[in-house]
């Protein structure tokens, strides 16, 4: 998707007019959704959070709205192995700390931390250096992600 700045209206009618779209109140409502939970959210889930206030708005519209915001890179979309889509606002949108996850492979729970070693830090960022070296891109993000058996599922 190729989106350009658009400067007239508010940030967010901006950057969804920019990419082609339009700033409508069901999009509001999931971004508001999205910003308001420490969950990730299935589609499900964001369909059930904004029904409480706005029952118009349908599930197809829900799914539709999350790919656009997937596409604009508004939102992440993981897969954390329980068949299902799951959604959080990227980091930049979010009031989230930056944070990693560690994934349950059995029971799907789902770690955050922000508390990193320091080994994490020191490889990550020697591999941003080397990656931007390498392919001559600016990297400013990542998502780190490990898979594993959480502590009562081992
Ligand atoms: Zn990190
Ligand atoms: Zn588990
Ligand atoms: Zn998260």
């Amino acid at each position: 998707m190729s989106c350009r700045r658009e400067k007239e209206g508010s940030e967010w009618e901006g950057r969804f007019r920019g990419c082609g779209y339009r700033w409508t109140l069901s999009r509001q409502a999931i971004i508001e959704a999205l910003s308001s939970t420490s969950d990730h959210m299935s589609a499900e889930e964001v369909y059930n959070a904004v029904q409480k206030k706005h029952s118009s708005i349908g599930l197809a519209t829900v799914y539709r709205t999350l790919e656009i915001l997937v596409g604009m890179a508004v939102v992440l979309s993981f897969d954390f192995g329980d068949k299902r889509a799951r959604y959080e606002l990227a980091e930049r949108f979010s009031k989230k700390d930056h944070h990693h996850h560690l994934v349950c492979n059995d029971c799907g729970k789902v770690v955050e931390y922000t508390e990193f070693i320091g080994d994490e830090i020191e490889l990550l960022n020697k591999t941003e250096k080397g990656l931007s070296k390498k392919y001559n891109f600016k990297i400013d993000n990542h998502v780190i992600q490990f898979y594993g058996l959480c502590k009562k599922c081992q």
